[in-house]
């Protein structure tokens, strides 16, 4: 039987380190659904059209091929065949992703895509906003992650810094709030923890605690 687990949170919480992490030691497949939003907003934005035009932005879904692949741990996100795994992580598309997050129909689309991902490759880790809540919301495991916006901020810069990227931490933390305040207050598929989900405070846990906490909630 295939075991769904999700992961939500606000961005730098820790999701996507400790999803990947946690799917490896349970050889489980990785579900990064933020890519997919990310994947769709470059899509639209190669193509030229306005991100808020539904049914332009549907037809570039439906032409794009995208597709999403485990490949050593990461996210393999390919376009029509062209590797763009780096371009969805660049700070115009991180901008400009409220516009596709913001849409209840794009979001069915995307939310299609995750359950058709889903069915397709048994059992997943999938992180996301609002996987616990709208996508699975029968998941047998339900995680939210969360920690101080200070915190968050300070994970992002060094993220950053590590690929040689080196951005104002105020910048950063404006930018993580703006996104926080609109995932948070959309009508679609708002970022909130489901109701049966486990809560965890990540501000003072490394990965490695974070993950160990899981497996064990998993175990018992
Ligand atoms: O997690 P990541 O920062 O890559 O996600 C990019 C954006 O995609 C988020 O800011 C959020 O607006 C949107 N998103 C979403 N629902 C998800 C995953 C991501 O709305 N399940």
């Amino acid at each position: 039987m295939s075991t769904i687990i999700t992961i939500d949170g606000p961005a730098g919480s820790g999701k996507s380190t400790v999803s990947k992490q946690l799917a490896g030691k349970l050889g489980y497949t990785f579900l990064d659904t933020g890519a997919m939003y990310r994947a769709v907003t470059w899509a639209g934005m190669r193509s030229g059209v306005d991100l808020n035009d539904t049914a332009a932005m549907t037809e570039v879904i439906n032409s794009s091929n995208l597709d999403f692949q485990n490949s050593g741990g990461e996210t393999l996100v390919t376009c029509r065949g062209e590797d763009i795994s780096d371009e969805i992580r660049s700070r115009d598309v991180t901008e400009k992703v409220n516009a596709v997050a913001a849409n209840p129909q794009m979001r069915n689309i995307l939310v299609k895509m995750q359950r058709d991902f889903a069915a397709r490759h048994g059992s997943i880790v999938t992180e996301g906003r609002d996987q616990g809540t709208v996508v699975f919301p029968d998941a047998m495991f339900k995680f939210f992650l969360d920690a101080t916006l200070e915190e968050r901020s300070i994970r992002r810069y060094k993220e950053f810094k590590a690929k040689g990227i080196d951005y104002d931490l105020d910048e950063i933390k404006k930018s993580i709030e703006k996104r926080d305040n609109s995932d948070i207050k959309r009508s679609s598929g708002p970022l909130k923890p489901a109701d049966d989900a486990v809560r965890i405070d990540t501000s003072e846990m490394s990965v490695k605690d974070v993950v160990g906490y899981i497996l064990n909630h998993i175990k018992s």
